[in-house]
């Protein structure tokens, strides 16, 4: 059995803890490896080598770490297909979708190596008599990020390529479902002169989690992944007085008015409902049909599941593939089964599809009248089930998405402008989309939902993701002549 291992100064470093998860291969059910979990000790390990690394890393200079960024971006670049093959294997979705994911990282990448013009302080000369005051922005030390399996290379991209840039030591401890992305972006920062101890994984369990947000020399943790353990991390960092970035669970609703194009929106919702097989944080999952919106789009989204091609994720073709685990598909049919018993209106059953005979499948669910009391209305399923909620009026479906606990994103697809600005200003959620299904930011925007979808008050990446991984220093400067020296008590005033 394959083991995949610890990153731990620039080395593969196996686990001594005893303790393993297995990985599967989720497009057959089979185990193809086991990750070490690693104990205190390990996690303790892993700190200690990035805290001296740290301590060289915020001395190197702006065209250093810039150089290494450049270098980084094109080997992932040019390895993207090889990258995404080890994410579908492991993960499940489709290559293609894979590749996807890799792209919005590497834009992450992107953006880092431009940080340069993103570190530039600001400066008031002459504020008082010789006297300038400038504020510039420092690094943390060595900072932490935990990452969902459901984007193993996108969502650690999001956070140590800023992390990094602005000169801090980042250790990520990835999915222990799907680990292999990480320790090959360990290995390609290394072949592009990043040095050892400067990036590592910890692959672990809660276990490694508690021993990093507890540990004294970890400066900050960033998190993304459910609701409740975005919470409990939120709450234990920082009572240590912790820097904490917690991102959550979603519900994304996304209106559809009667003005709007029909065929494209259904085609929208097809896409971001089903894409990944629904395992996004910003896939739509609820559909608020407005008015005479709602036959026709429930008839016209019925009218392609049938068409999504669903496979293997290395099978040519294939648009959709497996859950993650088979625990995660049996949560998601026990979803459906009680939707139906809550009296939704199944159009189409995922469990009745036509899927591979091995593997963790579950083909689109379409479900009619869900109500707001319904749990498939209030529980982020996290599977690719879609569930329309009819409404009257815009203004109940504005005040229906308001009320969800989550806030991560939604989208309006409409041709009135006037609607659409009433939606993206009334509109309580962190990401909107106008006819635009999963509006995700470009890397030079940051990332984060409103309510139960994020924990803490900088979202990710892009000019939070600076201001979250350094900290603001003001310095206050005189040069005066010897001569004009003097004792003053009085407090320092500007003249
Ligand atoms: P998860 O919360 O189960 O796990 C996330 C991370 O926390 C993993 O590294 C895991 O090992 C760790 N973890 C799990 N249980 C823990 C515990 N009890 N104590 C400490 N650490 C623990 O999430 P997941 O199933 O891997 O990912 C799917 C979830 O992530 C969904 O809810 C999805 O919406 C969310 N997500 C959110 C965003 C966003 O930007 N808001 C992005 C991606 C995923």
């Amino acid at each position: 059995m394959r083991s995949i291992h610890h990153f731990i100064d620039g080395q593969h470093k196996a686990g001594t803890s005893g303790r393993v998860s297995d990985v599967f291969d989720p497009a057959t059910g089979e185990v193809q490896a086991q990750v070490d979990l690693a104990s205190v000790d390990e996690v303790n390990e892993a700190v200690k080598s990035a805290s001296k690394a740290a301590i060289a890393w915020r001395e190197s200079s702006l065209t250093q770490r810039t150089q290494i960024m450049f270098k980084f971006r094109e080997l992932l670049a040019d390895r993207t297909t090889e990258l995404a093959k080890v994410i579908s294997s492991e993960h499940g979705k489709v290559v293609s979708d894979a590749a996807g994911e890799v792209a919005r990282g590497l834009e992450n990448v992107e953006f880092a190596c431009g940080i340069a013009n993103h570190l530039k302080g600001s400066i008031n000369e002459q504020v008082s008599d010789g006297i300038e005051v400038y504020s510039l922005r420092q690094p943390l030390g060595v900072v932490a990020g935990i990452t969902p399996f459901n984007f193993p290379a996108m969502v650690p991209a999001w956070m140590f390529a800023t992390a990094i840039a602005c000169g801090n030591a980042f250790i990520c401890k990835p999915s222990e479902r799907d680990p292999s992305a990480s320790m090959l972006i360990g290995e390609w920062l290394i072949e592009a002169g990043l040095p050892p101890g400067v990036f590592s994984v910890v692959n672990g369990d809660k276990e490694a989690v508690d021993a990093l947000i507890d540990h004294h020399d970890i400066s900050a943790v960033s998190f993304v992944g459910s609701t409740p353990i975005a919470s409990y991390v939120y709450q234990r960092a920082t009572a240590l007085g912790k820097r904490v970035q917690a991102l959550g669970g979603a519900k994304n609703h996304m209106l559809v008015l009667p003005d709007a194009d029909i065929d494209m929106a259904a085609d929208a919702a097809v896409s971001a409902a089903y894409g990944s097989a629904g395992e996004r944080c910003m896939a739509v999952s609820a559909l608020v049909a407005v008015g005479s919106a709602a036959d026709q789009l429930v008839q016209a989204i019925s009218e392609r599941i049938p068409g999504v091609k669903i496979g293997a994720g290395n099978e040519p073709g294939a648009e959709m593939g497996p859950l993650v685990t088979a625990e995660h598909r049996d949560k998601v049919a026990g979803y459906v089964q009680r939707a139906k018993q809550d009296g939704a209106v199944a159009v189409v059953d995922g469990a009745h599809a036509d899927v591979p005979s091995l593997g963790f499948y579950f083909g689109p669910t379409l479900l009619d009248h869900v109500t707001p009391d319904m749990e498939c209305y209030q529980d982020e399923i996290f599977g690719p089930v879609l569930a329309v909620v009819r409404v009257e009026t815009f203004q109940e479906g504005i005040d229906l998405i308001n009320r969800n606990a989550y806030g991560n994103g939604t989208a309006i697809f409409t041709r009135d402008g006037g609607a659409a600005r009433q939606f993206q200003h009334e509109v309580q959620v962190g990401m909107v989309g106008i006819n635009v299904p999963i509006p995700v930011p470009v890397a030079y925007h940051s990332f984060g939902g409103w309510k139960a979808s994020l924990f803490g008050d900088t979202h990710m990446y892009g000019p939070e993701g600076v201001r979250f991984y350094t900290r603001a220093k003001a310095v206050t400067a005189r040069w005066p002549v010897p001569s004009s020296s003097q004792v003053d008590l009085g407090f320092p005033q500007n003249t």
